[in-house]
């Protein structure tokens, strides 16, 4: 069994990121990402302030705004507005969950498409279905793949079975998969929670990728000998020695599964670090598309 260290490989794309940054400075422009937080969610607000890090160290143009929960629905697409007229922003991301009395669907409409470097626009969703390359794929899926990619895992012809089909990850992850070409080519299964004979589906793949949100889920007996298992699932679990009280965890019973697999993803330290990653190339091939330079390195 190997890890995939998906931190090393994180590191690896900023490092393109950043000579990309470097390549767009010299023709005058600078890659610019605005996050909007509404309210209070402290695991949001983490994953806010990791992606204004990174985008600081990189070189980006980033603009964090912070608003409260009692934002109305109104009030926060008049500031989505205002970043789609913005030269200076290519990129723009509202950060989910959002408090229930806001429409995510409406907000996630209101973006402009060649801004929505979340992927989640229904044009982008329509792009990634028509496998056309100018649209934007959500980061978790594009992660997942570029993690396959770089550890030489054959994904043409290979069978994969994805649980979990959410927009965000398991559906547009099928769809990738599938594409033509490079990085495709799969012939895809995708389970879900009222998928029958799990275990048979399960034990036919070459690879299996878990985004369910359900600690431990996958066990030894679901997997075959010599699989690949990437697991995108974060769950925290209470536990007491932890200073906060919780530890987090992914959907595989990682400690019997792992001797099982060729290749397996550690929660965390896998697929976490190449979702930042991920929406930093996507702001990169926003800022390219719109200036009309050619992209250097595409995810
Ligand atoms: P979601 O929208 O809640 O979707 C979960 C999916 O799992 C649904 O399609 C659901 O099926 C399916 N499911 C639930 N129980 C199942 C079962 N027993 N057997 C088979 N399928 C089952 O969640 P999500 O947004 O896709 O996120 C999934 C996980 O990935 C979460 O833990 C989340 O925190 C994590 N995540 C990680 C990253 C990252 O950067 N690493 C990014 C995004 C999400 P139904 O459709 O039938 O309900």
């Amino acid at each position: 069994m190997k890890l995939i260290d998906g931190k090393t490989v994180a590191e690896k794309i900023h490092e393109q990121t950043h000579a990309s940054v470097q390549m767009l400075a010299k023709r005058g422009h600078r890659p610019g990402l605005a996050v909007i937080l509404v309210g209070d969610n402290p695991a949001s607000r983490t994953y806010v302030r990791k992606k204004a890090e990174q985008c600081a160290k990189l070189g980006f143009h980033s603009v964090k705004l912070e608003l409260p929960e009692n934002t109305s629905q109104g009030e926060l697409l008049a500031h989505v507005a205002t970043f789609n007229q913005d030269p200076e922003i290519h990129g723009i991301l509202v950060q989910s969950p959002l408090p229930t009395h806001i429409n995510e669907a409406k907000i996630v409409h209101a973006i402009s498409p060649e801004k929505d470097v979340d992927g989640f626009h229904p044009i982008n969703v329509a792009k990634l279905a028509l496998e056309d390359p100018s649209g934007f794929i959500p980061c978790t899926p594009l992660g997942c793949r570029c993690l396959l990619l770089e550890y030489g895992v054959p994904i043409s012809g290979a069978n994969v079975v994805v649980l979990g089909r959410s927009m965000i990850v398991g559906k547009s992850l099928a769809l990738l998969l599938m594409q033509r070409g490079s990085g495709g080519d799969a012939t895809v299964t995708v389970a879900h929670s009222r998928t029958l004979h799990l275990e048979t589906i399960t034990r036919a793949a070459d690879i299996v990728i878990t985004a369910i949100g359900s600690p431990h889920f996958l066990q030894a007996k679901h997997v075959r000998d010599g699989a690949v298992v990437i697991d995108v699932g974060i769950n925290r679990v209470e536990d007491a020695s932890q200073k906060n009280g919780y530890r987090l965890v992914g959907d595989v019973d990682f400690e019997n599964v792992a001797p099982k697999c060729s290749l397996i993803t550690p929660v965390p330290g896998g697929v976490g670090p190449m979702t930042i990653a991920m929406l930093l190339s996507n702001t990169i091939k926003a800022c390219c598309q719109i200036h009309g330079v050619q992209v250097l390195h595409s995810t």
